[in-house]
């Protein structure tokens, strides 16, 4: 078993050549949201060897965020998550770059932010700013992972501006303040939303490396109630107020909202 590994690791270390070493080296990938979404992704991207990780988060730890943030530890509480964040990510991967942003995403910061990157893990925690996250990085065409958990539920879909569906094909505006249960009342599995964020991160990096095919046009659903995965077709919706023929939203809307934080 033992030579079995030794093996397996040998021809994964092969695979992963320079031209792919350098590709991830060099690619900048921005983390919104360092929660249950974004924690385990932004380990897991800075371990692949991204270059440079962008953090955007303005919270901070709080006892009831460490089943499922793994970043954050008991000492931790109280500090800013991004600074916590950078200090266990440049411990663990001395070679990343990394770029703070320790603020709220708004209207005004998004264009600022969002070009300079690659693609975006939307890891927040709100309806209204998934879709500032959508909104942004359409307008500004950068590729992004979207992603919600509930319960024992998540599900994510890759978005390419230009090219795939957007949030806003599939529910072209947020759902009243209230209709959605928030996070403290529907629960969320640490585990699963740990499962969601690595999806996502394997996603950038399939960006990164051109490989394989990207979660666009489907919705991929994870129930872990009944251990079953399925996904959904969705279509570029020519009506959408987006990316569709005729859009109606060309600037950034506020993404102000009632919602509870609770990623
Ligand atoms: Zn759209």
């Amino acid at each position: 078993m033992v030579e079995e590994m030794k093996e397996f690791s040998s021809l994964t270390c092969q695979k992963a050549g320079t031209r792919e070493h350098d590709r991830v080296q060099r690619a900048r990938i921005l983390i919104v949201g360092l929660g249950g979404l974004g924690a385990p992704a932004a380990l897991h991207l800075a371990a692949a060897g991204v270059g440079t990780l962008g953090l955007v988060e303005f919270d901070d730890v709080e006892i009831s965020n460490l089943h499922r943030q793994i970043l954050y530890r008991t000492p931790d509480l109280g500090r800013p998550k991004v600074r916590v964040a950078a200090e266990r990510l440049t411990a663990l991967y001395p070679g990343v770059s990394l770029k703070c942003f320790a603020e709220r995403l708004s209207t005004q910061n998004v264009p600022k932010i969002f070009p300079e990157f690659d693609f975006i893990i939307d890891g927040t925690d709100r309806v209204a700013s998934k879709y500032l996250v959508n909104d942004g990085a359409v307008l500004c065409g950068v590729p992004f992972s979207h992603a919600g958990i509930m319960g024992f539920q998540g599900q994510t879909m890759t978005v390419f501006p230009g090219q795939s569906a957007c949030v806003r094909c599939l529910f072209p505006t947020p759902p009243p303040a209230g209709e959605v249960p928030t996070c403290q009342e529907a629960g969320i599995i640490g585990a699963l939303a740990g499962s969601i964020g690595l999806l996502q991160a394997v996603e950038a990096l399939k960006y990164l490396l051109g490989a394989g095919e990207l979660l666009t046009d489907r919705l991929l659903i994870y129930d872990a109630l009944a251990t079953g995965w399925r996904t959904v077709r969705v279509s570029r919706n020519r009506r959408c107020p987006l990316c569709g023929d005729q859009p109606t939203i060309r600037q950034l809307v506020s993404a102000d909202s009632a919602d509870e934080p609770c990623g």
